[in-house]
């Protein structure tokens, strides 16, 4: 059987190095805001370029309070791909914002910038960004709609750590930017964790209070905050991972490369440019009988995933926002994607067997 991903075995290389760290931890008994949080922030701030890195509680959070640092008001709209997780979406309705969904590209199922001038509006105050699977955005006319139009920048990062848009890191853009360090991600800790990068002092400070019950002293608090805490055991997880992020995000291009080499033309692949460094968190290939696919797949002990199978604005939570919108491109997304294995702890003989199937795949 090749699994989809088999967290176990990805994660197995790490442990001498993961049980060092939580001794460290235990040994100091200090569990929360202390030494390896510090540690790791100013280490990941380091990876991607900015000046600051706080770490928080989930990808979630990192978003949430991401839109909350920036004080964008309450009804303030959000421009946001339709094609991305939920969480994006979530965000946006938990700060009270008008989440307006952007179609995606066909080629490259991210945010399409040649949509986004249209949907600004005079309540428009910001622009969430998705570099869905690991591909960046298309980041230099989102900036100039951003630009032109005084808006803010988020980036969902949840899947890009890593990724390089014209040789900038993915997080290097926004005003503020998301991260998700949820166990399947390429940055992927031993439970939930995320975290906000940002070059501007004041964001950073207000997100330090906010994921801390709006507290820079103990028992002052200056605003109404949450418990948002990356933990001190996750984040010494993460430091040891992140020393060898760039191993994990080669080896994931890598396998890529097979895919890209060896399945045939019937795939709808993913579109490879050189001004895109695509980490592949996922790789996806699109086709009319997805279904049929899979379950072919299946049969010959191959595990697939489908990310994602419901649209958000099909949703049963999120419909209500979306009433009478049709975005056809995002469902045509939907309902041909399917995710291939492709993890740290696949082999060049696993994706060259699962491509010997793929392109056996009967008409
Ligand atoms: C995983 C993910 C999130 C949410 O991250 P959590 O850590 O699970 O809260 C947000 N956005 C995208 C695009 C994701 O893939």
């Amino acid at each position: 059987m090749i699994e989809y991903e088999n967290l176990h075995a990805s994660n197995k290389v790490f442990l001498t190095d993961y049980v060092k760290s939580f001794e460290e931890t235990l040994n100091r008994g200090w569990f929360i805001l202390g030494k390896s949080v510090e540690r790791f922030e100013e280490e990941f701030a380091d990876y991607v370029g900015t000046r600051h890195c706080i770490g928080v509680a989930s990808g979630l959070d990192a978003l949430i309070l991401s839109i909350k640092a920036l004080h964008i008001p309450e009804g303030s709209e959000i421009l946001i791909p339709a094609n991305t997780y939920v969480a994006t979406i979530l965000a946006a309705l938990h700060c009270r914002c008008v989440p307006v969904l952007v179609e995606p590209d066909r080629d490259t199922c991210n945010i399409d910038p040649t949509r986004l001038e249209d949907l600004v509006s005079p309540h428009t105050r910001a622009v969430i960004v998705v570099h869905l699977y690991g591909k960046p955005c298309d980041m230099d006319p989102i900036m100039a709609v951003v630009n032109k139009n005084n808006l803010f920048l988020i980036e969902d990062c949840a899947q890009s750590h890593g990724a390089r848009y014209k040789g900038t890191m993915t997080g290097m853009f926004g005003h503020a930017s998301a991260f998700s360090f949820y166990p399947t991600k390429n940055l992927g800790a031993l439970g939930d964790a995320g975290a906000i990068v940002t070059n501007d002092p004041l964001v950073a400070e207000e997100v330090r209070k906010l994921r801390n019950y709006g507290s820079s002293k103990k028992y002052l608090n200056d605003v109404v905050g949450y418990n948002s805490r990356l933990d001190e055991v996750q984040a010494g997880f993460l430091s040891v991972k992140l020393k060898r992020l760039e191993e994990i995000n080669s080896h994931k291009r890598a396998l890529a490369n097979v895919y890209h080499k060896a399945l045939n033309a019937r795939f709808r692949k993913p579109v490879v440019h050189p001004d895109f460094r695509d980490v592949y968190h996922i790789f996806n290939v699109r086709h009319p009988r997805r279904d049929a696919l899979r379950e072919y797949l299946l049969r010959h002990d191959i595990k697939t995933e489908i990310h994602y199978p419901v649209p958000p604005h099909r949703q049963k939570a999120l419909e209500q926002y979306f009433r009478g919108k049709e975005f056809p491109v995002s469902d045509e997304i939907h309902s041909t994607t399917l995710s291939l294995p492709i993890s740290f702890a696949h082999s060049t003989e696993d994706i060259t067997r699962v491509a010997e199937v793929m392109n056996s795949f009967p008409e």
